[in-house]
């Protein structure tokens, strides 16, 4: 498949290049382990890699991607929780000191929501149920006077997986304690802003 191809030249100008500057990091990572300060959650999208966006390097950042940037409220019944997983590895092993929900601008995962459950349709048998997630923040959105409820509900899902966060007993411990701070972020993606969550006003404010 030529369009593999391309990603393997990528790759040897990767190691002929970036891998030979930082040859140092990469050693002391695999001898050292990795203790990322951070840990982002942020969406599949192509357009929204956290890496970039926050201008990072290898060793920085323990993320976890999946459609729309989503955390599923903490339950430990049956199912295969590859988010919980992820959380409890970043919070407990790796005892990062940051989790940010980064959401994004538009969104197919909230658009999907806000289109309402008609994707079974499509063939799609997952993304339904995983959205389910912020119905009742949709409910909400789609209530109101919205003039732009694709962003009003981008905005909302992320106060919503911060919530489900805080649903965690290990992440409101360590919150309460200090040792770990929750932040949500927005990237613009069209004007390169980002946008940060103020909690003490609950609005996302440009950075
Ligand atoms: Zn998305």
């Amino acid at each position: 498949m030529p369009e593999f191809a391309v990603f393997v030249q990528g790759y040897q100008r990767f190691k002929s290049d970036a891998y030979v500057r930082q040859k140092a990091r990469y050693d002391a990572l695999a001898s050292d382990g990795q203790s990322p300060p951070i840990m982002i959650i942020s969406c599949c999208d192509s357009r929204v890699d956290p890496a970039t966006v926050f201008d990072t390097t290898p060793g920085q950042v323990f993320a976890l991607r999946n459609v729309a940037n989503l955390v599923p409220p903490y339950e430990t019944g049956g199912g295969l929780h590859g988010v919980s997983a992820a959380i409890e590895f970043g919070v407990l092993g790796l005892e990062v000191r940051h989790i940010v929900v980064l959401g994004h601008a538009q969104c197919g995962g909230i658009k999907a929501s806000l289109d309402g459950g008609d994707l079974g349709e499509a063939g799609y048998s997952f993304i339904d149920s995983w959205v389910d997630i912020v119905r009742p923040a949709r409910d909400k959105v789609l209530a109101s006077a919205s003039q732009d409820p694709q962003r009003d509900l981008e905005l909302e899902a992320i106060r919503v997986s911060l919530a489900n966060l805080r649903s965690f007993p290990f992440i409101a411990a360590r919150e309460k304690s200090g040792q770990l701070k929750l932040h949500g972020a927005y990237f613009g993606i069209s004007d390169g802003n980002l946008y940060v969550l103020n909690d003490k006003n609950d609005s996302f404010e440009v950075q």
